[in-house]
């Protein structure tokens, strides 16, 4: 490479570019908003894709380190109605292809796998410009700034490298996860626990429903979805967690008591997450020496893909500028002529999967996809 390629955003998909980079000999700085690896959980439980995580994964080299992270067992699935009732059950039988694993545990991997000083944390970006032929200056919150000739969006939703190539902004889909856990559940919440079962949980009705997961040591992560207004949201404290966890729980006061658990018994303050999508057919036009990739590209409808795809996203990009060495705007063509239509196509079978999860027919039309019938 004949310049330095320079990403913000040390998620799973900076992550991913910076070690792919590595692997072709190629330096890479990474600036992170986040003061250390450790400074926020890193939540939530990921099945990894064999047609797009997993690809990744190998590219980068970390095969074998991946499957060392792989929770057994969590691929078994459940479909429940809001009386508790078992509409759908899968067995883990080790054939579903998509293993679990911890998502903090993931990252902290490609962490691992970087030179040290690789990650720049602490930086903040708080805008960007262009210098001309190519060139970039990054402005951080802390008033420094660096330039660069090959510069990365890997910053998720609120991408502040986006402005340099779009002026598209995350809508709101109408709908709210509200984020909780039960820990040591097995002893301490049976009932949920049983509900939840090996894996995942799906509880599903018209615009809400209960996204479960069995992490580690018998903690249940669980995301309570609520199709409302973000004003409807605005109005509850949720600084007061009882009285926020009551509020949602009143949602699925007709729902089995297994159920409403989840929230309601919830171990910690529930966390209010709102739900943003760009355009599925979010695109540019090719602007020299800068790229987005993952959220910051094409945040979708939660289609279970998107760490997925950042990572893909990343080998795709790394790839393409170890293979043209000395042209990245030909590997920027590359990358992007190949990542739109991707990322239109994941994001169009986002929309289709939240009618199913959370249309008028729920929960039958996830049954329906899981059966093999859409
Ligand atoms: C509730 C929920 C559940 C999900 N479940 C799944 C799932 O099961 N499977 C799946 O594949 N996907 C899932 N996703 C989607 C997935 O989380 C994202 O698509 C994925 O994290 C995108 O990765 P990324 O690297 O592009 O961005 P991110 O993971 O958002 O990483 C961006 C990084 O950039 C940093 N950053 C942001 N702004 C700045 C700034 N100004 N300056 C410097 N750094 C900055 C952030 O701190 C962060 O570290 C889920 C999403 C949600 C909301």
């Amino acid at each position: 490479m004949t310049t330095d390629v320079t990403i913000i955003g040390a998620g799973l998909g900076g992550l991913t570019l910076a070690r792919v980079l590595h692997v072709h000999g190629i330096p890479a700085t990474v600036y992170e908003a986040e003061t250390s690896a450790t400074a926020r959980t890193q939540g939530g439980m990921l099945d990894i894709h064999q047609d797009s995580g997993q690809p990744a994964l190998r590219a980068a080299g970390l095969t074998d380190e991946f499957r060392g992270l792989v929770l057994e067992g969590r691929q078994a699935m459940r479909v429940l109605d809001r009386d508790g009732s078992v509409l759908f059950e899968q067995a883990d039988d080790d054939t579903g292809g998509s293993p679990e694993v911890l998502r903090g545990e993931l990252r902290q991997l490609l962490l691992d796998s970087l030179p040290a000083d690789t990650v720049r944390w602490g930086h903040k970006v708080s805008g960007t410009r262009a210098l001309g032929e190519g060139r970039h200056q990054v402005m951080f919150a802390d008033g420094t700034a660096a330039t660069t000739g090959l510069l990365v969006g890997a910053d998720g939703a609120w991408s502040r490298v986006r402005p340099l190539l779009s002026d598209a902004t995350p809508e709101y889909i109408g709908m709210s996860a509200v984020e909780t856990y039960l820990f040591d559940a097995d002893t301490r919440h049976p009932a949920g626990a049983k509900a939840v079962g090996g894996g995942s949980l799906f509880a599903l009705a018209p615009g809400k429903g209960f996204l479960a997961h069995r992490e580690k040591g018998g903690t249940l992560h669980t995301y309570v979805m609520l199709a409302r207004p973000r004003g409807w949201f605005a109005d509850i404290d949720f600084t007061d967690a009882a009285a926020a966890t009551a509020r949602i729980a009143r949602e699925f006061a007709d729902w089995a008591p297994e159920l409403t658990a989840l929230i309601a018994d919830g171990d910690t303050a529930p966390v209010l997450r709102p739900l943003f999508a760009l355009p599925v057919e979010h695109r540019w036009e090719r602007v020299p020496g800068v790229t987005l990739l993952g959220d910051a590209a094409h945040l979708s409808l939660p289609n279970g893909e998107g760490a997925n795809l950042a990572m893909y996203d990343a080998t795709e990009l790394g790839r393409a500028l170890a293979a043209h060495p000395d042209d990245a705007e030909a590997a920027l063509t590359a990358y992007e002529q190949a990542m739109f239509p991707r990322s239109a196509a994941a994001a169009a079978e986002g929309a289709h999967i939240h009618g199913l999860f959370y249309g008028d027919d729920a929960p039958h039309g996830l049954i329906t996809l899981f059966t093999g019938g859409e």
